[in-house]
């Protein structure tokens, strides 16, 4: 760990002597925190802001509305209170408040000095959690800013509670001082999530074509063993390293380091939150029980792809993240679709997950895109724009998302799916995603950006597209491609692109009869509690959420075990009868004519009649292998 200081310490130095010579005539002074625990009990934290050379008129101070990584609003500034402004000689300054997120401050000498205290109790990627045993701060959770003091640096020195053990954790730059950091600018500041706690830190190593070293560290706060987290850290380095081979070199982490902040104590919260150089993962679990280190690494495996995918292969419409407003990009479907996808497959392709894990978990996702409702309305682009609603969002009214809409996650990864497996058929296995995820990081996530936190060319719908085209070899299919599954509503056709790894894809239940989903109500028998599916034949009957079934087919059907009685009684094409009550108290009746369940999986040739020819499983192997040269 001492080691890993001083490398960091020089890492900074060199940034900082190049971002002070290319601005040094434009630059005005760094923006000061100090964020201290009082009492961590309570769960607030006090913060001192301090903004030298203030232009003249009011300084415009803002808590941020939204967060990297998240697309909904989350207003953090419902947490702040005790707020109160200064000029540079400590005079108490007037405070004017336009709007519920910002505060203008006025009449001051060319120094504003903010203090406040911030509320959180919610451990999570998004928001501030303060207890007695740790601060772990999403920075716009946490930190005010101002307009017009983006480009500027920042300096941050955080005051642990005394005699806790707490060390810190994060992703800003290091200074001689252990508690004192630094961002070049505030997009990479608000970046820089930080933990405070007595954690566990291990690091490891990992090497570029080019010969440069770079250190993964983990920085765990934990209420497990120490073997429990020498099993995680494997873990993530198996992780790290296939994902290394995916891309063929590791981003060049602006510290020279990538942190895991990991949070496994049963009193926290669940998430996965990426980052430029780190990225939170958490659950509320202890890694004492079993099995647990394997379920976690789930999120560690989708977030250190964001490295590359989404934190420098990044989607115009998200560059520079705008902490005012919700952020909308069309691209979340390959940002985190393809994420999700490349989360799966790595756990496959280092062993730590099973291939009849994954092809399950590759069958539930294009089951739920092949009998989606949402594509009757949206294409995966228009899914993605959707997330400021869906994203971690509330709201009061009930929506009808559930027929409307299919996660970007779950659409974008069965996207990468049925690209993967279309690019490695049409080649013979010679081309496949990764050639794609390694075309676009060569356009558009190697080239950086021109102060850590910026992403210099950042890939636009038609620059996705055209990346295709070039890995494809073949316009046309690149352009079929994305007019029927990207910015069209049809799903792929798994069946010929999965037989070719030897699995069938198939109807789970054929012949049976289905009349859409009905989940009751515990409380009132009978009474449908999920929003129907839009077409299925319960929905065009004119039943939906609320309504109460009375009886079906003539017999009662107040529960689950009723009604899947009454189905397994007919076949696909049935009409059958159905008397109901509406929430008003009106009854009526309708015709329902019964279809086949149209669920569908994928199971392996070689567990049915089938055999699994030597091209299949080559295909299989290639696809769900390792790409890292034997050891
Ligand atoms: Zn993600």
């Amino acid at each position: 760990m001492n080691t890993l200081r001083s490398v960091l310490g020089l890492a900074c130095v060199a940034v900082w002597t190049v971002f002070g010579a290319a601005q040094a005539p434009a630059r005005a002074g760094g923006v000061l925190y100090r964020v201290s625990f009082p009492a961590p009990e309570h769960h607030y934290a006090q913060v001192e802001v301090t903004f030298p050379d203030v232009p003249p008129g009011a300084l415009e101070a803002r808590m941020s509305r939204s967060s990297p990584g998240r697309y909904a609003l989350h207003e953090f500034s419902k947490n702040v209170f005790d707020l109160e402004a200064f000029d540079g000689k400590g005079r108490k300054l007037a405070l004017d408040r336009p709007s519920p997120y910002q505060w203008n401050v006025s009449g001051h000498d060319g120094t504003v000095r903010i203090v406040y205290k911030v509320y959180g109790d919610h451990v999570d990627g998004t928001y501030l959690a303060i207890d007695t045993t740790h601060a772990h701060m999403n920075i716009p959770a946490t930190l005010m800013w101002a307009r017009g003091f983006e480009p500027r640096a920042a300096r941050i020195t955080f005051v642990p509670p005394p005699s806790l053990g707490w060390t810190p954790a994060t992703q800003l730059f290091p200074t001689d001082d252990a508690w004192t950091f630094t961002a070049p600018n505030m997009q990479y500041l608000m970046d820089s999530p930080t933990e405070l706690s007595a954690q566990t830190v291990r690091s490891f190593k990992v090497r570029n074509p080019d010969g440069k070293e770079l250190t993964i560290r983990a920085a765990v706060h934990h209420d497990a063993t120490e073997a429990a987290i020498d099993e995680y850290v494997a873990g993530a380095e198996k992780i790290v390293r296939e994902q290394g081979a995916v891309f063929g070199e590791f981003p060049e982490f602006d510290t020279g380091t990538y942190t895991f902040l990991g949070d496994y104590v049963p009193w926290g919260g669940g998430d996965g939150m990426e980052h430029r150089n780190s990225t939170v993962v958490a659950s509320p679990v202890s890694l004492r029980g079993e099995g647990a280190v394997l379920d976690v690494l789930d999120t560690v495996s989708h977030e250190f792809f964001h490295a590359w995918n989404v934190e420098r292969i990044r989607p115009a419409s998200l560059e520079p993240f705008n902490f005012e407003e919700a952020n909308i990009s069309g691209e979340l479907w390959l940002a985190e679709g393809f994420t999700q996808y490349y989360g799966t497959l790595t756990m496959v392709r280092t062993g730590l997950s099973s291939i009849p894990e994954a092809i399950g978990s590759f069958s539930r996702t294009a089951n739920a895109v092949t009998n989606g409702n949402g594509r009757r309305f949206r294409s995966a682009v228009d899914m993605s724009r959707m997330a400021a609603f869906t994203d971690a969002a509330r709201s009061v009214d009930r929506t009808n998302t559930a027929n409307t809409f299919i996660s970007y996650y779950t659409h974008g990864a069965a996207i990468a799916l049925g690209l993967d497996l279309s690019l490695r058929d049409r080649s013979n296995g010679k081309t496949s995603l990764d050639d794609y995820m390694r075309a676009l990081w060569r356009a558009h996530g190697k080239p950086g950006g021109p102060q850590p936190g910026l992403v210099a060319r950042p890939y636009t719908l038609k620059d996705a597209r055209d990346r295709l085209a070039e890995v494809a070899g073949d316009r046309a299919f690149a352009d079929s491609f994305f007019d029927k599954f990207i910015e069209g509503q049809e799903a792929v056709d798994y069946r010929p692109l999965l037989a070719r790894a030897g699995y069938l894809w198939r109807k789970t239940n054929p012949g049976a009869a289905w009349l859409g989903t009905a989940a009751f109500d515990r409380g009132g028998a009978g009474t449908i509690a999920n929003l129907v599916e839009w077409g299925s034949p319960l929905h065009a009957a004119g039943l939906n959420q609320g309504d109460t079934i009375l009886e079906l087919d003539g017999r009662p059907a107040a529960s689950g075990s009723a009604l899947q009685a009454v189905l397994k009684a007919h076949k696909p094409g049935d009409r059958i009868a159905v008397a109901f009550r509406r929430r008003n108290g009106a009854t009526g009746t309708a015709t329902i004519v019964l279809a086949e369940n149209p669920s569908m999986e994928a199971v392996a040739i070689e567990s049915t009649a089938g055999t699994l020819t030597s091209e299949q499983k080559q295909f299989r192997a290639s696809w769900l292998g390792s790409r890292l040269p034997a050891r």
